[in-house]
């Protein structure tokens, strides 16, 4: 049920402690780690605790979870100096989600390019 964890959602496990993660920061309602597979210097994901399927689920069920992605995407930029940085909410397979669970993507550390493929 959204907004209940999932036993077979990934990121509810490492929400849960049950799958390893690098966690770069942490709240009462979301998790930051590093991306397993990183596509620039910085790869972070901000996720919230709460099990929904993407960011527009998020953000009507519970907007301020969502405002809180946001600002902490802003907080991994700043522990990790970076003057521009990337945003991004794959939403839907033909966009690029594989995990039905809500992430941002925080990308920096590089040279991005517009529009992206
Ligand atoms: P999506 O393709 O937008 O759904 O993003 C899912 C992201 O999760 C991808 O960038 C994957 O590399 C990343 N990912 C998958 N499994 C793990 C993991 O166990 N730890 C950290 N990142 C993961």
């Amino acid at each position: 049920m959204a907004g209940e964890p999932e036993d077979d959602c990934l990121f509810c496990k490492i929400v849960a402690g049950q799958v390893p993660a690098t966690v770069v920061r942490e709240t009462d309602t979301t998790v930051a780690f590093r991306d397993i597979n990183p596509q620039a210097p910085t790869h972070v994901l901000v996720i919230p605790k709460v099990h929904y399927a993407n960011a527009a689920e998020l953000a009507a069920a519970e907007p301020a979870v969502a405002a809180g992605i946001l600002r902490e995407a802003q907080a991994v930029a700043d522990e990790d100096k970076l003057e521009s940085y990337r945003i991004v909410f794959n939403t839907g397979g033909g966009a690029g989600q594989t995990v039905w669970h809500a992430h941002a993507h925080v990308l920096g550390g590089r040279g991005l390019q517009w529009p992206p493929g």
